[in-house]
């Protein structure tokens, strides 16, 4: 079959030359792409800050350990984490859900990830390496497919999108380029797991969210790791174009199911070399 690469040569499980899961942490600076969402992370794994007129959201939350540079972000884009009301987590992986606590903590942030992960990550396993991973902490509520969380003017939509885990979403977010409205997909689940039943769900997934996506207009896609669709390089541009020049984060509503499409590309790839296996 022909080999089948992702977005900047990825190739899924398997290419450890380019960024990858768990790769290198090569820092990006906090940048804000459009009027009310911005992105702070590296180039492996990130989170998106939603700002509202009521307080700030946090999207995800990299990994344990990344808070403090989570919490720089955020003051480098010129808001108090003070304001930071909620974060709302795609999936029970340690690599979303960091230490969301910190931020409770401190500031009385609320967490929130699907019932079905957060069962997931409070069980614990054990990595390659021999050390065990668990969540340390319980969520303050649960988001669901088909829910929606609102805080003041933004109201964010939840899809249930099994495969990468159980109980993973994906993320509908209104956003704003100079005023003009847009929508935003985030895909929650990346990687395409080894087990053929999650493989299946995954692809199903897809398909269901690319309708879904194409149904309500969206036209604008992120990932939450960033190594998939280029996005620090969009990003690259974003950084010194003016007022006025297109921004390279608006595509369309196809160039949104080509994105979606990438990922089924993966997992078709991943299921059939499971068949030749
Ligand atoms: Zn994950």
């Amino acid at each position: 079959m022909a080999e089948i690469l992702g977005y900047n040569g990825w190739r899924p499980n398997r290419d450890h030359d380019a960024p990858n899961f768990g790769g290198p942490k090569e820092t990006y600076p906090a940048t804000k792409f459009f009027d009310n969402f911005a992105f702070i992370g590296n180039k492996n794994v990130c989170c998106f800050l939603v700002i509202t007129s009521e307080g700030l959201v946090l999207v995800d939350c990299m990994n344990p350990g990344d808070e403090l540079y989570i919490e720089q972000g955020i003051k480098d884009l010129g808001y108090d984490p003070a304001d930071l009301k909620a974060v709302l987590v795609t999936h029970g992986h340690g690599d979303h859900y960091g230490n969301a606590d910190y931020f409770r903590q401190k500031y009385g942030t609320k967490i929130y990830m699907s019932s079905v992960d957060e069962a997931m990550a409070l069980t614990p396993k054990t990595r390659p390496d021999g050390t065990i991973s668990v969540l340390g902490w319980r969520v303050d509520g649960y988001i669901e497919g088909g829910e929606t969380y609102t805080l003041g003017d933004e109201t964010i939509s939840f899809y249930a999108t099994p495969g990468h885990t159980p109980g993973c979403l994906s993320f509908i977010i209104p956003v704003k380029d100079e005023g003009r409205p847009h929508k935003l997909m985030l895909w929650g689940g990346t990687g395409v797991p080894m087990d053929p039943e999650l493989q299946k769900k995954y692809r199903q997934s897809v398909l269901d969210f690319t309708a879904i996506c194409a149904r309500e207009g969206v036209d604008c896609e992120v990932s939450n790791h960033p190594f998939v669709d280029q996005l620090c390089e969009r990003l690259d541009v974003v950084r010194v174009i003016t007022n006025g020049t297109p921004n390279p984060m608006v595509a369309s509503v196809d160039a949104v199911a080509r994105t979606l499409n990438m990922f089924k590309d993966l997992v078709d790839h991943r299921i059939a070399l499971g068949i030749l296996q």
